[in-house]
């Protein structure tokens, strides 16, 4: 059985390994071996499958990440002009397959959809299409207890049940583009864990995700530290955790990968500049020692020697209202306290943060400046000034609906729904900002891919980063500006951010002819 996985790639500059279909392969082929034959196609890499290939095939399988449906449109069109008689099973996955199931089907009334993860119902769909003839397989799909699929059948829309899938029977992903990500500097993934111990974010897609359930899953850890073995072998040297929640419920779990990835190192398995990025909760940094577990830190400093280079952390806010609106466990206080522990630790850092939202206050947009100039953040290379992303899926939809706040159709390829602003200040310095923001943003967000992924050297890593960082503080500059103006009575449209334009305009010149 020949199988084609397409992973249409990002619509930014940055490369992003494309894990999903790599599990998928690797799910088939364990499960199948040499019954199946998969090809992936990665499009920043291989470009996308010919109509021949896509007619050689006996399924196609479509990852669809955001921004993806100009490509997956063009790929059906490629399908569609195939022969009834021999025309591969098309069937889409990922992000907006997961929260547009819907949309998708209404688009594309031939496909199978499959929400969430993909590992087990792909390949029980393949196993099927291998038992039953190629009329009939459509009949007793049905019938045949796959989970976490929708189609159409005469009869209508089916629906399965959605299940989370068994971690510790699924092997590592298949990664036929290594060598070409790291030469391109691209983002390697490895993962250690799905789900998040807290769960409860109401802008956070991942309960739906992960079949409505707060659910932290692990993977075993001799099966991460082997995959961190090869993916050195292979040259990588920088590999972006996809966790959720890295440390999670078990920080005794997290102590234990941590030496076992020392101890490889030691023994010359894992290169010594090899270095990781985790995704954690402030709580997971905070959390103190128990009777069962180590304290946060304990686990942060065994990291920092297995290569822990730099840690994501979700702040969100610095207005404790809208942390509240987003139901985030963490005040403040105990951000601010995170944040000096690994900047004591010298660690780098990657923050997660929502400025502007349609409840906020003029005061809270004031507050969330304050924030940033006193925990030191000004000069961070992240892009601090984001706007919520009121994402399919999550339980701020439902309560914007309940509050008249959501002011259209959801935007399939973008998983977000438009809505409306509470404040009439609010929304025109963010229009105001947002307009201004737009002229660079192509270019700073190629400057932001180059300090990313497989970057050859630390230094220049922080080099590029110091470079965005100064950018992104004149960015403050402008945006504190515009709200100091709007608080004394003014009118955002008329104000003159022509000098920030000018110093902005000159840095991003200087960084792009020294590091592009
Ligand atoms: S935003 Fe982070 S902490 Fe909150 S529910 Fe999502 S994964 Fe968990």
């Amino acid at each position: 059985m020949q199988i084609v996985l397409v992973d249409p790639g990002s619509s930014r500059e940055e490369i992003n390994e494309p894990i999903g279909i790599g599990m998928i392969a690797a799910a088939v082929e364990q499960e199948l071996g040499t019954r199946a034959h998969v090809s992936q196609y990665f499009e920043p890499i291989t470009g996308l499958p010919t109509s021949d290939e896509i007619r050689q095939s006996d399924v196609i399988g479509i990852s669809t990440p955001l921004g993806s449906l100009r490509t997956v449109r063009g790929l059906v069109a490629k399908w569609k002009l195939i022969q009834p008689e021999i025309k591969p099973v098309l069937v889409l996955g990922g992000v907006i397959a997961t929260f547009a199931p819907e949309s998708l089907l209404s688009e594309f009334p031939e496909a199978i959809v499959v929400i969430g993860e993909g590992e087990e119902a792909f390949t029980l769909l393949v196993k099927l299409m291998q038992e039953v003839s190629r009329e009939h397989w459509r009949e007793v799909l049905g019938e045949a207890s796959i989970p976490n699929l929708k189609f159409r059948t005469t009869r209508g829309v089916v629906s399965t049940r959605r299940k989370n899938v068994d971690l510790s029977k699924y092997p590592a992903p298949s990664r036929p583009f290594l060598k070409q990500l790291v030469s391109l500097g691209g983002i390697v993934r490895a993962e250690s864990s799905r789900g998040c111990s807290y769960g409860r974010c109401t802008f956070c897609a991942i309960q739906h995700k992960y079949n409505d359930k707060i659910e932290w899953r692990v993977i075993d850890v001799p099966r991460i530290v082997q995959e961190l073995c090869e993916l050195s072998a292979a040259g990588v040297r920088h590999p972006y955790f996809t966790d959720e929640d890295f440390m999670g419920a078990d920080p005794t779990r997290a102590l234990s990968l941590a030496r076992a990835i020392a101890n490889e190192k030691d023994r010359g398995n894992i290169s010594g500049d090899f270095s990781l990025y985790v995704d954690m909760r402030v709580a997971s940094i905070l959390a103190g020692k128990t009777a069962h577990h180590p304290s946060g830190v304990t686990v942060l400093t065994a990291l920092q020697e297995a290569g822990l280079r730099e840690v994501f952390v979700g702040i969100e806010s610095g207005a404790g209202e809208q942390a509240k609106r987003y139901r985030k466990p963490a005040t403040t206080d105990r951000n601010l306290r995170a944040l000096q522990i690994l900047r004591r630790a010298g660690l780098s850092m990657d923050i997660g943060f929502i400025f502007f939202d349609p409840e906020m206050t003029l005061q809270e947009a004031a507050t969330n400046l304050t924030f940033l100039r006193s925990s030191g953040l000004w000069f961070h290379d992240a892009r601090l000034t984001k706007e919520v992303r009121l994402e399919a899926g999550t339980p701020l939809v439902d309560d914007y609906q309940q509050k008249n706040l959501i002011a259209g159709p959801l935007d399939v390829d973008q998983l977000t729904f438009p809505y409306r602003w509470r404040s009439t200040q609010v929304e025109s310095v963010h229009e105001v900002f947002r307009a201004w923001e737009a002229i660079e943003q192509e270019s700073i967000y190629r400057l932001q891919a180059a300090t990313r992924g497989e970057v050859p050297t630390g230094t220049q890593r922080q080099e590029r980063r110091e470079a965005l960082g100064t950018i992104r503080a004149v960015e403050l500059d402008a945006l504190e500006m515009l709200i100091t103006l709007t608080q004394q009575g003014g009118d955002p449209l008329t104000v003159d951010l022509s000098k920030f334009s000018r110093r902005r305009g000159d840095l991003v010149c200087m960084a792009l002819e020294k590091f592009l």
